[in-house]
């Protein structure tokens, strides 16, 4: 195991290099700085220069292949388990820099709020995703995916589905407005899958990533080669991708046009993913009104999304969907609290919104207004004029919050994406045009809908589930603990259908699997339990002899079996066990009773009696190397036992999963129960703990 110091590597070092003259990529294991001048990129709050940006003279082509031959190699080497560990070490590390990230965001334009969903936000998907790798992947380099398949009548022949990493390179197009969530959030899935990691940031605040990445590759947590980064134009990265390789993009849906026509793309499998605009909205269910918690929820939720990040957000809301009848109220409300949204220097303390990225995308989201208005009036805010705190309102590129109403049969609001602190009011008169209005947005990454009413979400998020990666029903219940409406999370999905891209991340172990290739192995079970890695059903069973709770970790074997006595199971055992469990239901107690049930035609015995016999059956009482028993899975009763049947019990190691970080690990059995007519009583899995040698126990 690797052990890497997360003590800071000195500021000052660092930080002159994150604000040089031009920034750097890093490539083939060393930084590499643009050999022309590069495009400059302006503060976003000043208008000053902060760097300039080229991938001018990168040779794309080795970067490619330092990712496929070292980086993809240095990943795959180490298990679900041992890669989780290294995103949590990095994650720590991070942790440790995030007021060098804030103060530098500053420059984007971004609060400390702002900030803290970038950085924060990305830190905590690393975390999120080093927990979700360690609980719920095995400490294994594949993942079976669902159960056996039988595909012949003998047992000789099953199908068993396996995912495996593919030797191929990640890229990752992010846009500008998220320079550190967004990269961290497609890294991590795409690390935990074997893959390793071309990060292309949105050159607007690619000095923001570049920071990140500098403390990334100056810690040395991860294997080199498993991050490379890209400062300045993708230039002619795409063409040196091929079918095992995959792109991840976020922005607009121009540039995912373009990326969707590249050879690349379209001749050579390359697998494209696409988080694009989006025209997400809130819907105002029909049941509240003006006085329930849900109103004002609904509308401080409607000015979050339009202020935090400038509204410069994927999920932020673009539509706001109201009963008709109360459409005044809302924009009353809305306006209210947008007066007290103070815009200005992100770095002043009463400034709540700072500026968009950059004066070009002021201009844009300008002309957006402008198309808006074909269809919908002014209702709050003026895009020319701003009042500004602590800068300049016109070298900044500040903009005030405009809020629009449209007029009745609008198609703009539908059409067209503002990208900053812009939405517009539409009404409907039934919950049916409700969700026609919310699925002319073409697919979106996410609504919210404010009720109280169950039969109101019910039918709203039925209608809306098609049309939207991810719905939050918001109401008094959830409300203090609502991540709201704007967070994607790691352990839920992200991405929509449609306008959106039909793209999907994070999704907790969903993200990771989405890399891995899924193949359908068939073969004899013996074949497959090599393969896997894990006792596969109808496979050898190794009888040496030996009870197999006598063997350490070490000394077990997928395939070691216990094939135990047999037992007759009386009546007395069974009314002894009903007595003295308490559980007198009539098939174990009430003969005639339990010959009129369809199933059983008489008394049977308790299914956990079953259960209980056989563990009576196949333990080995001795204090040894197993520790505990925790658990069972998938227990299924399958022929009753009747009075005076016979059972006996197969017992197989059917996985062995060290624990990293203790002196012992779990191994998995496969129990399976049968009668004198060899007949399956019950099958289960038995989980158990067991110490890695003998030497621990035998004292
Ligand atoms: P872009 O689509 O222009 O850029 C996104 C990323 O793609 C950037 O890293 C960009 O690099 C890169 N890129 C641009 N052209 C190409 C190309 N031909 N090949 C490969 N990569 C390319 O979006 P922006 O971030 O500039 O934002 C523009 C608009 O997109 C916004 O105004 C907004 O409407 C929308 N948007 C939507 C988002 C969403 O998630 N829904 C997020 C952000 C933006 P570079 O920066 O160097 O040009």
């Amino acid at each position: 195991m690797r052990t890497v110091s997360t003590e800071p590597v000195s500021t000052e070092t660092l930080s002159t290099q994150t604000v040089s003259t031009q920034l750097e990529s890093y490539v083939a294991g060393r930084w590499f700085r643009g050999t022309d001048d590069g495009e400059p990129v302006l503060d976003a709050v000043t208008g000053q220069e902060v760097t300039r940006v080229s991938s001018h003279g990168l040779d794309f082509a080795a970067l490619v292949a330092h990712a496929r031959d070292v980086g993809g190699p240095a990943v795959r080497q180490l298990t679900f388990h041992e890669r989780a560990t290294l995103l949590k070490e990095l994650a720590l590390h991070l942790g440790g820099f995030k007021d060098d990230f804030y103060a530098l965001s500053l420059r984007t334009g971004a609060t400390r709020r702002d900030s803290m969903v970038d950085v924060d936000g990305g830190i905590g998907t690393l975390f999120s995703f080093a927990s979700k790798g360690k609980r719920e992947l095995p400490d294994d380099t594949v993942v079976l995916d669902g159960a056996l398949e039988p595909l012949g009548r003998g047992g000789t022949f099953v199908g068993q589905h396996l995912y495996t990493s593919r030797p191929g390179v990640a890229v990752q197009i992010n846009a500008f407005n998220f320079p550190v969530w967004g990269m961290l959030e497609k890294l991590a899935p795409a690390f935990l899958a074997g893959l390793p990691s071309i990060v292309k940031p949105g050159s607007q605040t690619a000095y923001v990533t570049e920071a990140v990445v500098r403390r990334i590759i100056a810690s040395g947590i991860l294997p080199e080669g498993s991050l490379q980064l890209v400062c300045g134009s993708a230039g002619t990265l795409l063409d040196e991708l091929g079918e095992q390789d995959a792109v991840a993009f976020t922005g607009s849906a121009h540039t995912a046009a373009i990326l969707r026509e590249h050879p690349a793309v379209l001749h050579r499998g390359v697998r494209l993913g696409v988080e694009a605009d989006s025209l997400n909205c809130s819907i105002l269910g029909p049941d509240v009104t003006v006085e329930d918690p849900e109103f004002d929820l609904f509308v401080k939720g409607v000015v979050t999304e339009m202020t935090v990040k400038a509204g410069q957000k994927c999920t932020a809301i673009r539509r706001v969907i109201v009963p008709e009848p109360l459409a005044d109220a809302v924009v009353e409300a809305i306006s209210a609290r947008l007066d007290r949204i103070t815009v200005g220097d992100p770095a002043d303390e009463r400034v709540r919104m700072g500026a968009l990225a950059s004066l070009g995308q002021r201009d844009e989201v300008r002309k957006a207004i402008e198309a808006l208005r074909t269809s919908a009036d002014i209702v709050y805010g003026d895009p020319a004029h701003v009042d500004v705190v602590g800068a300049d309102a016109e070298r900044g590129a500040f903009l005030s919050p405009v809020l629009l109403r449209a007029r009745p049969g609008a198609a703009e609001p539908h059409e067209v994406e503002p990208f900053g602190p812009v939405a517009t009011v539409l009404t409907f008169g039934t919950v049916e045009e409700a969700v026609d209005l919310a699925a002319r947005g073409h697919g979106s990454l996410v609504a919210s809908l404010a009720t109280h009413d169950p039969q109101v979400a019910r039918d709203v998020a039925r209608g809306l589930a098609p049309w939207h990666g991810r719905l939050l029903i918001l109401d008094r219940d959830d409300a203090a603990e609502s991540t709201g409406h704007g967070s994607p999370l790691p352990m839920l999905v992200h991405g929509g259908p449609g306008r959106a891209g039909g793209g999907e991340e994070l999704g907790g172990v969903r993200a990771v699997l989405h890399h891995m290739q899924r193949t359908a192995i068939q073969g004899s079970p013996d074949m497959l339990t090599a393969v896997t890695g894990r006792w596969t059903t109808g496979s050898r069973r190794l009888l040496d002899g030996v009870h197999p709770f006598r063997k350490s970790l070490a000394e077990l074997r997928v395939g070691d079996t216990i094939e135990t006595a047999t037992r007759t199971v009386t009546l007395d055992d069974i009314n002894h066990f009903a007595e003295f469990t308490g559980d007198t239901f009539y098939a174990h107690t009430d003969p005639e009773a339990a010959a009129a049930n369809p199933f059983f035609g008489g008394i049977v015995a308790h299914g956990y009696l079953v259960v209980s016999l056989a563990a009576g059956l196949f333990v080995d009482p001795d204090p040894g190397p197993v520790l505990a028993n925790f658990g069972v899975d998938s227990l299924r009763f399958l022929t009753p036992v009747k009075v005076d049947d016979t059972i006996r019990v197969s017992l197989t190691v059917k996985q062995i999963t060290p624990r990293t970080s203790a002196d012992y690990g779990e191994v998995r059995w496969d129990a399976t129960v049968t009668n004198q007519d060899d007949a399956l009583v019950a099958t289960y899995d038995v989980l158990t703990l067991v110490a890695k040698t003998a030497h621990r126990t035998d004292h």
